[in-house]
């Protein structure tokens, strides 16, 4: 139930096509919708399926023919042993890497394939930190899209694996992600592909509501005091802000008061330079980071990722790689869930903002967590306590280990 698209900057209305850039001022291109003619309730929300399917009436889908591999629905984990551990009341781990191919790229993969059958095209291909590489491959190999998959070549091997096995077509680019995207652009203007994160961007990006949607149902339909959202393109922050703003909107949840805060990686950290400069104008960098998943040097969506936080009442912070790994390790010991480098930066984070007081004691918060650690193990190989050895025997246990 939605209408189209509509520019961003000046408001342009569009049919829902292929289209990502307006064609008059050459701004983004967002699905919009209906909202007064959308007729939803919290009970058949409930009753629907156990995936981000269950919100069909807010994404941008009219088909029944869905690209469907069961993600989202993930769980909303109460982390008391974290909380203590950070002086925090009330604190929730939304574990988002129990999806398809272990990320939240998985939400948004299946929304943009639907999209693109419905649409008619054949084959479907994307530039990728990773994540999005894994999760169109699965998907494309499920619904039979031929793939064409473009990464940095320096990728870490648990992702370059985790695409290849599906057998798309993955090439790897002598550069950076945003060289990847450059290149992409280029090729995406010579063939008739469906590019997820270019021509179909608008309605891949709408998969990313899932997550705010899903936290407020989980929460028994009210959103919570704070957000920390990891933030590559920045898209996903923006989307968790839409989607409080829409469950308002279609009469589910009262009005959001909730901060929404931004977590980078130090070693690309363009938005939260930005933020604390207390400037919109974001300066593109060169990313040097183990958080190769958040590593956009200059990201698509960071405008619009500060404006969202700072009319939310929320900041940005950036964490170094060593505050990275130890917030993985602590997420671990503390929740059982192994995160991957892009989850250490929100966890890290988190606690930078609990520490300075930016996020208050009796604030109940959210920290999404949206990838898993064994895709990134090279970033914690060195730092952990690998196991030792005896022979096996009582007598070598009592004395080696004892
Ligand atoms: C892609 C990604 C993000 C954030 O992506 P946006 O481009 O900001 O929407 C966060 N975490 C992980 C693990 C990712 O792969
Ligand atoms: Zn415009």
């Amino acid at each position: 139930m939605y209408k189209g698209l509509v520019c961003r900057e000046c408001k342009r209305q569009y049919p829902a096509k292929a289209l990502h850039v307006c064609e008059f001022c050459f701004g983004p291109l967002e699905v919009a919708y209906q909202y007064d003619k959308i007729k939803i309730s919290r009970q058949e929300i409930e009753q629907g399926p156990k995936s981000i399917w269950r919100y069909k009436k807010l994404l941008p889908v009219t088909t029944d023919d869905l690209v469907d591999l069961s993600a989202g629905f993930s769980p909303l984990q109460k982390a008391n042993n974290l909380a203590k551990e950070l002086g925090l009341k009330s604190l929730y781990i939304k574990n988002d890497t129990i999806n398809p191919t272990y990320s939240f790229k998985d939400r948004v993969v299946s929304v943009a394939l639907t999209k693109a059958r419905e649409f008619g095209y054949k084959t479907v291909a994307c530039a990728s930190t990773g994540n999005l590489a894994n999760s169109v491959a699965a998907h494309a190999a499920f619904a039979g899209f031929k793939a064409f998959i473009f990464i940095p070549q320096d990728l870490e091997e648990g992702k370059v694996i985790n695409s290849a096995v599906y057998s798309p077509t993955l090439v790897g680019v002598e550069g950076s992600y945003d060289d990847v995207n450059r290149l992409c652009s280029e090729i995406g203007s010579e063939f008739d592909w469906a590019f997820v994160n270019i021509n179909i961007r608008p309605y891949y990006a709408e998969g990313s509501k899932t997550l705010g949607f899903e936290t407020a149902e989980q929460l028994g339909w009210r959103t919570p005091d704070h957000v920390v959202v990891p933030v590559a393109s920045g898209s996903l922050l923006t989307k968790i802000h839409k989607a409080f703003d829409e469950l308002c909107k279609v009469g589910l949840i009262s009005k959001p008061t909730t901060k929404i805060s931004g977590a980078q990686a130090e070693g690309c950290s363009p938005v939260a330079t930005a933020f604390k400069a207390r400037s919109l104008n974001i300066k593109p960098v060169k990313p040097n980071t183990i958080a190769k998943s958040l590593a956009i040097g200059n990201p698509a969506d960071g405008y619009y990722a500060l404006k969202a936080v700072e009319k939310s009442g929320g900041y940005i912070e950036s964490v170094t790689d060593d505050e990275i790994v130890d917030a993985v390790k602590l997420l671990a010991r503390t929740e059982g869930i192994f995160a991957e480098t892009a989850g250490g930066v929100t966890i890290a984070t988190l606690k930078k903002l609990v520490e300075a007081k930016k996020i208050k004691p009796d604030e109940e918060t959210v920290a999404y967590v949206t990838g898993v650690g064994l895709k990134t193990i090279e970033a914690f190989s060195h730092k952990i306590d690998y196991p030792k050895t005896i022979k096996p025997s009582v007598q070598s246990f009592k004395e080696t280990i004892l």
